[in-house]
C-alpha cells in the first residue's frame, strides 16, 4: 500500500486530539505516573507525555485484556441463559503515541488469535483501534528492534506514524486504510510533505544479532546449558510476559454466584510453575530452564516457522521490569 506523507504542526497534534475525542473515540496514550508512564486513557491533550521511552506496559490490554468475560449464564428451574460477551459493542479507540515495536506487535498478537479459529473478541476490538504511533528518536540498552525485523521509524502496523523533525513539527505518513481516512476527515491539520527526510531524525539502535540466523540457529538448540544458566534467578514472577505487547498465554477461569456467573480469560504466562502442571502432579516444564526455553523458543522460532513473524519486537519492556534482572537480550546473544 503506498504510503502517503504530510506535515503536521506541533501545534495542530492537539487540535487533531480534540477531533478524535470529539468523534467519540476512546483515547488511550502515555501518561507520566509517579514512577511509571503507562498506556491509559486520557480525556485531555494535557495528560499526555512526550518525554517516554516505551511505557511501561504495553497496548496489548486494548485488544485483550487482563481480564475480559467470555459469557455469563443464569439459570432458573426451567433453562440456562447464555449471554454471549461477542455480541456487546465494543467503541472505537485510538492508541496514541505507540511506538513502532508496539504498532509491530500488533501483527503476531493477531496472528494468534486468528491461528486455529478467529477469535471474534479480539477481532471485534482490533478492528476498532486506530494505532497513531511516534517514531523513536531515542532508545536504551535494553533495545533491539532493529534485530527483530524493526526500526524506529518501522511503519509495520501503524495507521499513521508522526516523526519528529528539526523543527518541532511532524512529518505524518498515513499508512493504512484508516489513517488516510483519518487524515482525509481532518484535511485542514495536514499539510504538503516536508522536504526533510525522516531518517536523520531516528534514534540509532544497535543491531545485535539477526533473526532469520537465531530462527536457523534453535531449531538445534533444545539442549543447552544457556537455558539453566539464563534463568538461575528467574523468580516465576510473570511480570516480562505481562508487559510483552506480543506475549497472549491466558487460563480459562469459571466464576459462579449462585444461580448466575460467568467464564473468564486471564492472562497467564509460561513463566509460572503452574501454567503446565497436570492434575496428576506430572510437570513436562518442571524448571525454570526449561521455562525460558520455551518463552524463547516459541517467540524466535516456533512463532516466526509458523506464521513468518517473531514474537518478540525488541521493545526490551521485559528486561527493564524483571526484578531478577534477566535479560533476554543477553540470552539471545549467548545463543
Ligand atoms: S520478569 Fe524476570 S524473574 Fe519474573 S518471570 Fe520474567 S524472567 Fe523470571
Ligand atoms: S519478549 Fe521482551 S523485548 Fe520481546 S517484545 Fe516481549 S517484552 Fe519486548
Amino acid at each position: 500500500m503506498q504510503i502517503e506523507n504530510y506535515l503536521i504542526r506541533k501545534s495542530s497534534l492537539e487540535k487533531l486530539f480534540n477531533n478524535l475525542v470529539g468523534n467519540g473515540k476512546t483515547v488511550y496514550a502515555p501518561k507520566a505516573g509517579e514512577k511509571r508512564i503507562l498506556f491509559e486513557e486520557v480525556k485531555a491533550f494535557s495528560e499526555i507525555t512526550d518525554n517516554y521511552l516505551v511505557t511501561t506496559n504495553a497496548a496489548k490490554s486494548v485488544v485483550f485484556p487482563r481480564t475480559e468475560k467470555l459469557f455469563s449464564y443464569k439459570k432458573t428451574k426451567e433453562t440456562t441463559e447464555i449471554i454471549d460477551a461477542s455480541t456487546e459493542t465494543v467503541s472505537e479507540v485510538v492508541l496514541w503515541g505507540t511506538r513502532p515495536c508496539d504498532a509491530a506487535a500488533f501483527i503476531p498478537l493477531t496472528d494468534t488469535f486468528n491461528g486455529d479459529y478467529p477469535d471474534v473478541l479480539y477481532n471485534n476490538r482490533r478492528g476498532k483501534v486506530y494505532l497513531l504511533s511516534f517514531s523513536c528518536t531515542t532508545c536504551d540498552e535494553y533495545c533491539f528492534c532493529t534485530s527483530v525485523n524493526g526500526g524506529p521509524g518501522n511503519t509495520a502496523g501503524s495507521d499513521i506514524l508522526f516523526t519528529k523533525l528539526s523543527t518541532g513539527d511532524y512529518l505524518a505518513e498515513a499508512i493504512t486504510e484508516k489513517g488516510k481516512q483519518l487524515v482525509a476527515d481532518n484535511q485542514s491539520l495536514f499539510e504538503a510533505a516536508p522536504a526533510e527526510a525522516k531518517e536523520s531524525n531516528l534514534a540509532k539502535v544497535k543491531t545485535y544479532f539477526n533473526q532469520d540466523e537465531i530462527q536457523a540457529k534453535l531449531q538445534n538448540l533444545f539442549e543447552n546449558p544457556v537455558w539453566d544458566e539464563k534463568s538461575r534467578a528467574c523468580l516465576g514472577c510473570g511480570s516480562c510476559a505481562f508487559v510483552c505487547p506480543v506475549c497472549s498465554c491466558f487460563d480459562i477461569q469459571d466464576e459462579k454466584h449462585g444461580s448466575k456467573g460467568s467464564r473468564l480469560r486471564c492472562w497467564d504466562s509460561c513463566g509460572f510453575g503452574l501454567f503446565t502442571l497436570h492434575t496428576s502432579g506430572h510437570n513436562p516444564r518442571g524448571t525454570q530452564g526449561a521455562r525460558w526455553r520455551q518463552r524463547i523458543l516459541h517467540k524466535f522460532l516456533y512463532m516466526p516457522n509458523k506464521s513468518k513473524v517473531a514474537g518478540c519486537v525488541g521493545c526490551g519492556r521485559c528486561s527493564r521490569v524483571c526484578p531478577a534482572d534477566i535479560n533476554i537480550l543477553e540470552t539471545v546473544t549467548a545463543l
